[in-house]
């Protein structure tokens, strides 16, 4: 906590002073962020790092190996489908990307199986991408496949995200659109999903 402590202070001095117009306005106009992202929780992939965002440009969505699950509107608690709803219906996002990244423990327990000691959880969530894991393994042999299978798992999300109607319907009209990318925490390179279904990486200038 004391490092944390440390950095709020450093934020406060350092960054507040120059940014204190843009949260004031912020406060008093609401937010009206550029994109929704969808992403890991991993600590090494941050969203507003990658794309040099400034506060309010992105509304971020973080959960365990970017799922999106399909929709299903059942009274559970679906945290990621609520926080879709809001960046959608309420914000009214133009764009949704789901990021993936290398090296995703979230996608080495898809493949391996969760921890036995953290399985609650984990277990039935990462299920939720078992598709994306059998394709993975039907297409590639054992050594591709956490990459293969973390790039299936942000095609199924993508695909998940058009199970819901005020998505599917805002797409069709040409007002949200939906991308993909994966972000390699070795090299630093993103990479986008093209419409032909390769991911290509994206030149750095
Ligand atoms: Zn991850």
């Amino acid at each position: 906590m004391d490092r944390l402590l440390c950095g709020y202070r450093r934020f406060r001095r350092d960054r507040w002073p120059e940014r204190r117009r843009q949260f004031e306005a912020l406060a008093d106009t609401g937010q009206r962020p550029r994109a929704l992202v969808v992403s890991c929780a991993d600590s090494r992939v941050d969203p507003g790092m990658i794309f040099d965002a400034d506060p309010g440009e992105l509304f971020v969505v973080r959960n365990v190996a970017n799922l999106v699950p399909p929709c299903s509107p059942d009274g559970a608690y679906h945290g990621t489908s609520a926080a879709l709803e809001f960046g959608v219906r309420i914000l009214n996002v133009p764009d949704i990307l789901v990021m993936g990244h290398a090296l995703c423990g979230g996608v080495r327990a898809l493949l391996d199986g969760a921890p036995a000691e953290a399985a609650d959880f984990i277990a039935p969530w990462i299920g939720l991408a078992a598709p994306a894991r059998d394709r993975a393994r039907a297409r590639t042999d054992l050594a591709d496949q956490q990459l293969c299978c973390e790039q299936e798992t942000i095609r199924l999300s993508l695909e998940n995200l058009l199970t819901f109607p005020w998505i599917e319907s805002r797409r069709a009209a040409g007002t949200l659109r939906l991308s993909g990318a994966h972000f390699d925490i070795r090299s630093g390179e993103l990479s986008l999903l093209g419409e032909d279904g390769k991911f290509v990486i994206v030149p750095p200038v």
